[in-house]
């Protein structure tokens, strides 16, 4: 028997749910990509706001830085060049200017006339920077390019301005070397994510200042072509000098003019959302899995379901219609196919039973419609012998009265020699037989007979015992009776006579057949109902099973030719028959036969209407002859 595959269904489950979860994977997808997205847009906000912060406060440092510059140049010691009071004026000042490098004094042929650090000889060489000579020339604020502080060494952008006499001509220059290095430790304790760059670039793009990796880059040209630090953007994304894609914030430094950028790598986008998809991501692969498995669970849970009622269907379509077990279900609608399923094999089975049921009825019916078949058939061809011996008995009892008739003259004739008188006799006894055979078959065809009268069945038996007695008794077989019913019936008394003494001959002459050399009959007459029955009963062998149809027809005898005619039964029949009687046989306590009659008991002189009883114990049902005075 095949089980169902629990496969296809999973299969079919897992595809709805993959179809229906993808668009839901992809919105996790899509909302995680959106979500670097603005986290990028804040990176970039992030890094123009602090450009733009850190731009004021360069801006505003280094206004101030040029008050202070205004102050010191109208300082009397420094318009004078008193080298060591004003050195020493300007270290004051350095002390509490962290972001200053050293301030020089020059004087318009670049001789040093004070520095606020100690200079070596070589430091006191004159100075030949542009800026001296811009100073010179336009008697107004310079800024001047990358370039290395004297004192120091380090790189420092200077801004040069200009010291005026009374008469207000440029007498020396103020330098003012700004220290880069300070500025980068500056930027780099701007708190902003790993990774991330400020940078300071003059006006051709030259790198001033860097908080990563300074050494490497500073001087370094980042743009081919130059550009004013006020046209740049205030925003852009690009990969840096060192390779790395950043988001940029710019903000021009008017003083320089300079531009400052804050640079924050991209890549701090995707770190920031990463915890976010990693989250997003085990919720989905938790509700995904979770999901599977109910559904899995659930289409096996349906697959079992399914599966008994399959097997219950088999096991109907192989014609087991017992209505199969309620089994759990999981919901409503599996509830319902198996109510309906349980509902289905019981009206199938209700259906077959009284199908089956029709069917044996129909069987009995046709077989009772049978055997009336038979039975008809067998009433014609009895009808018809009836006719044919009736015609044949009549032609032939002229010829045997004549020839009856004729011996009585002969037997007269006085020269006859005994032998012809024997030979006569025996002519005479053959021919009385054969008149005996021929009254017998008229009266069994015609079923005529003297006019009846009330007969005491008892007078009848009488007069048998009277005839039979002698045969018997030579025969050792004893004959007994037993009459209980004093009822008369309405019939022919020697008909009455001929029946049963028909019953006893064959009595005996079956217990003769048994070569026992003994045997007993017993004749019985009693009442039974509104009837009056008698029975002639032996121990002989009895008849056989396949013979007892056949007894009352004519001419059926087992008996050798010239002992039986088969007619005594069919006779017998005839007469009951014509009384409205039923005349049977039957089995017997003895091992014997019992064959039987019944008349109707007669009241008032009339026969009275026919019906039957059955017999008394008896081995198997009686044959019963039974019809109706037409
Ligand atoms: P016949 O006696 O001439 O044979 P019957 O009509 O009287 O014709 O009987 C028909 C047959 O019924 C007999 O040949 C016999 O086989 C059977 N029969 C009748 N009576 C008995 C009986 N008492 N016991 C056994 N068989 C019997
Ligand atoms: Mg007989």
């Amino acid at each position: 028997m095949r089980i169902l595959n629990t496969q296809p269904i999973r299969r079919q489950v897992i595809v709805a749910a993959t179809i229906l979860l993808l668009p839901l994977a992809m919105a996790v997808i899509w909302s995680a990509n959106l979500t670097v997205h603005e986290r990028e847009t804040e990176l970039r906000q992030q890094a123009t706001s602090i450009a733009a912060t850190s731009a004021d406060y360069l801006n505003q440092y280094l206004d101030g830085l040029d008050s202070l510059a205004s102050a010191l140049a109208r300082h009397p010691d420094v318009r004078a060049l008193h080298e060591p009071q004003a050195s020493r004026l300007f270290a004051d000042m350095l002390k509490e200017q962290p972001l200053l490098l050293n301030v020089l004094l020059t004087a318009p042929d670049g001789s040093v006339h004070g520095s606020a650090l100690p200079l070596t000889a070589k430091a006191r060489e004159p100075i030949r920077l542009p800026y001296l000579s811009q100073v010179l020339a336009t008697s107004r604020p310079v800024v001047s390019d990358l370039t290395v502080g004297r004192a120091t060494g380090k790189p420092a952008i200077v801004l040069g301005y200009p010291v005026f006499d009374d008469e207000h001509k440029v007498v020396a220059v103020l330098g003012m070397g700004v220290n880069l290095a300070r500025l980068q430790m500056v930027f780099a304790s701007i708190p902003l994510p790993p990774g991330s760059v400020v940078t300071l670039t003059d006006r051709v793009s030259r790198i001033l200042a860097r908080s990563l990796e300074p050494e490497r880059y500073i001087g370094t040209t980042i743009a081919k072509k130059p550009s004013d630090p006020k046209d740049a953007p205030s925003t852009i994304m690009s990969a840096g000098i060192d390779g790395v894609e950043r988001f940029y914030g710019n903000a021009a430094i008017d003083r320089g003019p300079w531009l400052l950028s804050v640079g924050i790598p991209q890549s701090v986008a995707v770190t920031r959302v990463r915890p976010l998809w990693q989250r997003n991501l085990t919720i989905l692969s938790t509700v995904l899995v979770g999901t599977f498995l109910i559904l899995i669970w659930f289409a096996d849970g349906l697959a079992r379901q399914l599966n008994r009622l399959q097997l219950a269907a088999q096991r109907i379509a192989s014609g087991d219609l017992t209505p199969p077990a309620r089994g759990p279900v999981s919901n409503r609608e599996v509830g319902q196919l198996q109510n309906a399923f349980i509902t289905m094999a019981a009206n199938l089975r209700d259906t077959r039973d009284a199908l089956d049921r029709q069917v044996e009825q129909e069987r009995k019916m046709r077989e009772m419609l049978q055997s009336l078949q038979r039975q008809v058939v067998r009433q014609e061809r009895l009808t018809a012998v009836g006719l044919l011996v009736s015609g044949v008995a009549h032609e032939l009892n002229n010829p045997l009265q004549a020839i009856l008739g004729t011996l009585e003259l002969l037997e007269r004739n006085p020269g006859l020699t005994p032998d012809a008188l024997e030979e006569i006799g025996f002519i005479k006894t053959q021919s009385g037989r054969a008149r005996e055979i021929i009254r017998n078959l008229s009266r069994f065809s015609s079923q005529q007979s003297g006019p009846p009268a009330l007969v005491d069945l008892r007078d009848v038996i009488d007069e048998i015992v009277q005839l039979r007695r002698r045969s018997l008794e030579t025969a050792a077989i004893t004959l007994d009776t037993d009459c209980t019913s004093a009822r008369p019936v309405y019939a022919n008394f020697t008909e009455l006579e001929q029946v049963i003494l028909n019953f006893v001959i064959n009595a005996h002459q079956s217990i003769e057949a048994s070569e026992r050399g003994k045997g007993r009959i017993l004749i019985r007459l009693f009442d039974t109902g509104k009837k009056v029955r008698v029975e002639v009963q032996d121990d002989g062998p009895g008849v056989d099973l396949q013979d007892e149809p056949k007894l009352f027809q004519p001419f059926f005898t087992t008996k050798p030719v010239g002992k039986g005619t088969g007619l005594g039964l069919s006779v017998s029949y005839g007469i009951i028959d014509s009384y409205g009687g039923a005349i049977g046989y039957s089995g017997n306590a003895w091992g014997g036969a019992t064959f039987f009659f019944e008349l109707p008991a007669a009241s008032a002189g009339t026969p009275s209407e026919t019906g039957s009883s059955d017999a008394g114990d008896h081995d198997r049902p009686p044959v019963l002859h039974r019809s109706t005075r037409p």
